[in-house]
């Protein structure tokens, strides 16, 4: 069997990461298969379409590596790969249908509709248009919307993910095919597209669910074999008690690029939402997904959405990778203050915070320090209320007096870790005093930070001459 998987979305904004995943999952597919992936651009709803999102998706998919073989922007051979140019294609699937008695013109007036479902209502009854079926439909001239003459029927089959499924025949009705503007609905121009196009694997969200046995029953009209269907489950809000939207701050998935999420972090992070290969296995590069990947695994239930998972992954991957890549990535993210750093500087600077970065975008505000001296202000607020506890307790003339001391003691180092190292231990030992007390006084006169990394390496980058200097403003600091 051929494996054709595709992303369909409509381009009514940006893609969030339920989206993504549902892209993602056929991407695994195909490429595990290797087969092909296709994005086809679904814009029949001309009221919701918002300039530009086509662009916008095409880059997304981009960014996080899910090329695509067959695209509206790189064609294909079953191009175009966007609805609104394929309406020829419709139109004669449409006369087919007519043709063969499965589908006649919608006679009602908007207003007539409404008095159909109000009386359903009245009667506690659900509203299916087929019992307002017209005896003698006018001819279809395009101008009324063209409806689906369904064969209302039992219907039992496998969904790739959901297993077995049953409904019976009082779910099937008579939906619209093409609208009154010329445009087909999703639910007609997606089995035309999938048959033409040689889908293999329909893969897509829950809110389709319940149409599939309309669109089986539409199949069998159209003489035409029916794809493989998985349904992929929601993702939920953090919270698990409902789905996930734009409206709870589902975000936009590049604005997570430009905070500095890597790609291949997002791919693992959003491949697990809803997916495991069996094991506790959290982390997966891209090529491991591709080797272990399949709609079996995929759960039934709802995934919850955790932003904390996703930087906890990120931070995963940012350790992994080697220096120079991690400078590469760095480009775009470092703080105005570094714009005159070496190379070098830059360097030691991100090899001491790699360690606790979870995005890119923390990186301004963790390496500041390390480009330009702490602000007065941040220095004597950190020492009136210092994080560490140990540090509260002392008066300002005792912190004058340790670092003072810490200083003498400096000026006699080469400024090298070990000897850093050596030296403030020894220190420590000397006074009788702690790293939460000498330590921190010494972090926070030379950071002007809360946190930073471990004091020897962070002192040895930033070098003799500055450290003193820095060492040297905080008595006068702390005295007035
Ligand atoms: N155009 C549909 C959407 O964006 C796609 C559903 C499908 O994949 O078939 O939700």
């Amino acid at each position: 069997m051929k494996i054709r998987t595709r992303f369909a979305p409509s381009p009514t904004g940006y893609v969030h990461v339920g989206g993504i995943r549902t892209a993602l999952f056929a991407w695994l597919l195909a490429r595990q298969a290797g087969g092909q992936f296709i994005l086809r651009l679904e814009d029949t709803d001309r009221k919701r379409e918002v300039e530009g999102t086509g662009k916008h998706i095409e880059t997304s998919l981009r960014t996080l590596g899910l090329n695509y073989d067959e695209g509206p922007d790189i064609g294909g051979p079953f191009a175009p790969y966007r609805q609104s140019q394929r309406l020829k294609s419709y139109e004669e699937w449409a006369r087919k249908l007519i043709n063969s008695g499965r589908a006649y013109a919608d006679p009602y007036t908007p207003r007539e509709l409404e008095q159909f479902r109000q009386k359903a209502k009245d009667e506690k009854k659900p509203f299916l248009f087929r019992d307002h079926r017209p005896q003698n439909p006018p001819a279809w001239d395009g101008s009324q919307p063209l409806r689906f003459r369904s064969d209302p029927k039992a219907y039992a089959w496998k969904d790739e993910v959901m297993g077995e499924l049953r409904t019976g025949p009082e779910v099937i009705d008579d939906f619209i095919l093409i609208k009154s503007d010329g445009f087909p609905t999703y639910n007609f121009a997606h089995i035309i597209d999938d048959a033409e196009m040689e889908i293999s694997h329909v893969i897509r969200g829950q809110e389709f669910l319940a149409s599939v046995p309309n669109y089986l029953n539409l199949y069998e009209a159209l003489e035409i074999d029916r794809p493989l269907l998985a349904t992929v489950p929601h993702i939920l809000v953090p919270a698990g008690n409902k789905k996930l939207s734009k409206r709870d701050g589902a975000k936009d998935i590049l604005d997570y690029v430009k905070d500095g999420f890597l790609p291949e972090a997002l791919v693992s992070f959003i491949a697990t939402m809803g997916w495991n290969d069996g094991t506790q296995q959290e982390i997966y590069s891209v090529q491991e997904l591709i080797e272990k990947f399949s709609l079996e695994r995929v759960q039934r239930s709802g995934a919850r959405f955790d932003e904390k998972r996703l930087e906890w992954v990120n931070g995963h991957f940012i350790r992994e990778l080697p220096p120079d890549e991690l400078y590469k990535r760095a480009e775009g993210f470092w703080p105005p203050e570094a714009d005159a750093a070496d190379a070098s500087h830059k360097k030691a600077a991100l090899a001491l915070v790699q360690e606790r970065l979870k995005y890119l975008g923390e990186l301004s505000q963790l390496t500041k320090f390390f480009f330009a001296a702490p602000a007065d202000g941040d220095i004597r607020s950190l020492f009136e209320n210092p994080v560490d506890k140990q540090l509260k307790n002392l008066d300002r003339a005792a912190i004058i007096e340790l670092l003072q001391k810490a200083r003498n003691e400096l000026s006699e180092s080469d400024f090298s870790e070990d000897d850093l190292a050596e030296r403030l231990n020894g220190l420590l030992e000397k006074l009788d005093t702690k790293p939460g007390i000498l330590f921190a006084a010494i972090r926070i006169a030379v950071t002007g930070a809360p946190a930073s990394p471990q004091l020897f390496g962070t002192l040895h980058a930033l070098g003799k001459e500055e450290s003193l200097g820095r060492l040297d403003k905080v008595p006068a600091l702390l005295k007035t």
